[in-house]
C-alpha cells in the first residue's frame, strides 16, 4: 500500500486496536495522533503550564524537542529525548487534553508534525481531524463509531484493574472529551466529506478490521 488510511471516530470507539492491526495487515506504519496531544499534555502537566492558558502552552510547545521515529511497525516519539510511555495514559492526562487539543497553536504545529510522518513510508493513522484537516486528500477514510455506553464499557474494562475507576467516572469523562472534541472550532470531530461510517457496537474488532483492510486494498 501506498499512502494514507485516516480512521477517525470519538475516544473508545477502538480506533487503537482496530488500526494497529489494519496497519500491521497492509505492512503500513500504526500512528496514533492522539498519543501527540496526550504527549504535549503530559509535558504541560509535568512543568506546571496550566493547560487552559492557551499562550502559555504555545509557548511551552516552541521550546519543546519532539522527535518521531518508526519503531516496531508505529511511529513513536519523544519529548526532550523522553519517551513518555504510560505517562500519557492518566486520568489526569484524559482529563487535560482535551483543553489542550483545542488551542490553535498547538493544532497547527501537530497537524504538521503528522503530515511529517508520510515520509517514514505508508500510515494507518488514526485520530480525529486525520480524514477532515491532516490528510484530507487520501481517498481512504473511516468514522468509527460505537454507542456512548458500549464505549464507557470497553475503557473501563481497560482500566479498571490498574487504577480501580468506575465506570460512571469514565463515562463522565469520556462524554466531557467528546463535547469538548466535537464542539471546537478548529478541525472539531466530524464524518469527513467521503468517509465510510462504521458503527462498531455490536461489530467484533475481526469484522471491522478486515472491512477496512478490503476496502483499502481496493482504493489503492
Ligand atoms: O485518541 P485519544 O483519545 O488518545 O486522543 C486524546 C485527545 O487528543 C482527544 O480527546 C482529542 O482532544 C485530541 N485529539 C485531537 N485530534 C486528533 C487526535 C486526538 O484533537 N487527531
Amino acid at each position: 500500500m501506498t499512502g494514507v488510511v485516516a480512521i477517525d471516530g470519538p475516544a473508545a470507539s477502538g480506533k487503537s486496536t482496530v488500526a494497529r492491526r489494519v496497519a500491521a495487515a497492509l505492512e503500513a506504519l500504526y500512528v496514533d495522533s492522539g498519543a501527540v496531544y496526550r504527549g504535549i499534555t503530559w509535558a504541560a502537566l509535568e512543568r506546571g503550564v496550566d493547560v487552559h492558558d492557551g499562550a502559555a502552552v504555545t509557548q511551552m510547545l516552541a521550546g519543546l524537542d519532539l522527535r518521531f521515529f518508526a519503531r516496531d511497525g508505529a511511529v513513536v516519539f519523544s519529548i526532550d529525548d523522553r519517551e513518555p510511555g504510560d505517562a500519557i495514559r492518566t486520568q489526569d492526562v484524559n482529563n487535560a487534553v482535551s483543553p489542550v487539543a483545542v488551542i490553535p497553536g498547538v493544532r497547527i504545529q501537530v497537524v504538521l508534525w503528522l503530515r511529517e510522518m508520510a515520509r517514514l513510508g505508508p500510515l494507518v493513522m488514526e485520530g480525529r481531524d486525520i480524514g477532515t484537516a491532516v490528510f484530507p486528500e487520501t481517498p481512504c477514510k473511516f468514522y468509527l463509531d460505537a454507542s456512548p455506553e458500549e464505549r464507557a464499557r470497553r475503557r473501563h474494562r481497560e482500566m479498571v484493574e490498574e487504577t480501580g475507576i468506575e465506570e460512571a467516572e469514565v463515562d463522565a469523562s469520556l462524554r466531557r472529551r467528546d463535547k469538548i472534541d466535537s464542539s471546537r472550532k478548529m478541525d472539531p470531530l466530524q464524518v469527513a466529506p467521503g468517509a465510510t461510517r462504521i458503527d462498531s457496537t455490536a461489530m467484533g474488532i475481526d469484522e471491522v478490521v478486515s472491512t477496512i483492510v478490503a476496502a483499502a486494498k481496493s482504493d489503492a
